[in-house]
């Protein structure tokens, strides 16, 4: 197998991948929480995870990938009162409009997309046994985690847990034996969503849904690779980490992703600032290639800023591209040429670059050089035409790798006619015919 890197949060430096089992890799990122449209920065992780599956697949590994709904979640439950709806509608409803947006983005289908809600007694059993462990303890209304019964602590995060502690708010309305102790359940009664269960009647913590739906999809405590955004680090990773460690004294994934923020204006994207734009409006306006090479373009673990005009350059190239690509495809398929002969170079260059922790602007300039040499060879009289069908095969398979999609209506029967009827009008010397069909041609993106 290609030798991949890839930048570990937990151990803080870029580490040899090496899977837990040969041949195959399993993953989870942090999925939204469904009580409105999702903003653009949410699609962040999902697109890098996307193109991570899609690259580890293209290495020859059979891979995972999870994501979840967040539908349990006091976010919820207040804006299904202000909607008028139960909590299970108001989610169902924004994750039907999630889903839209994960289509027009050419989004794999995931190997499980769980909801939080399916998992609610598996949840209140494990919270029972990490009681049973001396790891949770009931105060007052809520059951919290003992953060002391996990020395690790802070790892991931590189916190120390007596910083931690002097930092923490400390909430006079609380019966936490330490102020970093977090819920893991809400006994309540109140007019909320609520279950009953051996633990009693309520709700879980954000927290501990995560880290059982991880153990019961997979049917294992320790998976491959965890991600999500970077604000999700602390406390909800390092919160994950140490309900399993309590749980299975394990970590939970050998490797840990974190992708950066989409700001607005340098400041996050976030749902709560109030400086959100949704992902399914952006959609509206940009075309999914245009999108998802919006954000290809930086790298997934810095920062990238959203302005219009980025999504305008981005929708830009990726219709430069499918240009090309249609041009050249149809001169092939006027010879009846079909596409084949990987370019070997150019794919092992594509390859490293995505191998090196997912360098995808390495990456993108094999693309690029591509795309010069399909166009200068095009508008050739004598094109070397093998040379054009193995560029366009392999320009092809790399961009289907980074998830774009350069699909190309085969050519109909009268659109050859017209082809040949305005060859035959240049050869003539007919000009009027050849102008009164070559705005049609250019149209449909054959000129
Ligand atoms: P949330 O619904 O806020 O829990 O977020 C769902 C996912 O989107 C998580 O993986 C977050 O880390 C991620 N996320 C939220 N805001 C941003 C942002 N501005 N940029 C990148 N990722 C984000
Ligand atoms: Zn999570």
């Amino acid at each position: 197998m290609r030798s991949i890197k890839l930048y570990d949060t937990y151990e803080g430096k870029l580490r040899e991948f090496v899977p837990l089992e040969e041949g195959k890799v399993d993953i989870y990122y942090c999925g939204p929480t469904v009580y409105n449209y999702v903003h653009l920065g949410n699609f962040r992780p999902t697109v890098t995870f996307d193109l991570l599956t899609r690259f580890l697949r293209e290495c020859g590994y059979k891979v995972r990938c999870v994501s979840n709904y967040t539908d349990i979640d006091d976010k919820i439950i207040k804006q299904a009162k202000v909607e008028g709806k139960s909590e299970k509608e108001l989610s169902e409803f924004y994750i039907q409009a999630y889903e839209d947006c994960l289509n027009k983005l050419n989004i794999l289908p995931l190997f499980a997309h769980p909801k939080a809600s399916e998992y609610i007694d598996k949840m209140a059993s494990f919270i029972k046994d990490l009681e049973d462990k001396g790891a949770a303890y009931q105060g007052g209304d809520d059951i919290y985690f003992r953060v002391n019964s996990d020395e690790k602590y802070g790892a991931l995060s590189k916190q120390n847990i007596d910083d931690l502690i002097s930092g923490a708010r400390i909430d006079i309305n609380t019966k936490k034996e330490n102020p970093l102790d977090f819920a893991l359940w809400k006994l309540t009664d109140d007019d909320g969503i609520k279950f009953d269960t051996v633990i009693g009647r309520g709700r879980p913590g954000w927290h501990t849904e995560c880290v059982v739906m991880v153990n019961s999809v997979f049917n294992k405590p320790l998976i491959d690779i965890h991600g999500g955004g970077f604000d999700l680090k602390f406390p909800h990773h390092e919160n994950e980490i140490a309900q399993s460690e309590a749980y299975h004294h394990t970590q939970l994934a050998n490797y840990w992703m974190h992708v950066g923020f989409l700001l607005t204006n340098g400041v996050k994207m976030s749902k709560s600032l109030g400086n959100s734009t949704l992902a399914k409006d952006v959609l509206e306006r940009h075309s999914g290639n245009g999108v998802r090479l919006f954000f290809l373009s930086t790298h997934y673990r810095a920062p990238v800023n959203y302005t219009e005009e980025n999504l305008i350059a981005a929708d830009k190239l990726s219709q430069r591209y499918l240009n090309s690509f249609k041009k050249a495809y149809y001169r092939l398929s006027l010879e009846n040429i079909a596409l084949e002969g990987l370019i070997t170079e150019d794919y092992e260059e594509f390859m490293n670059a995505l191998a090196s922790d997912l360098n995808v602007s390495n990456a993108m300039t094999v693309l690029d050089r591509e795309v010069k040499e399909i166009n200068s060879l095009s508008i050739k009289k004598d094109a070397d035409f093998t040379r054009l069908s193995s560029l366009l095969f392999t320009f092809s398979k790399l961009s289907t790798i980074l998830g774009l999609d350069f699909h190309v209506e085969e050519l109909s029967n009268e659109d050859k006619a017209m082809v040949k009827a305005y060859n035959e009008a240049r050869e003539n010397k007919d000009y009027a015919k050849s102008d009164e069909l070559r705005p049609l041609l250019m149209e449909k993106g054959i000129l």
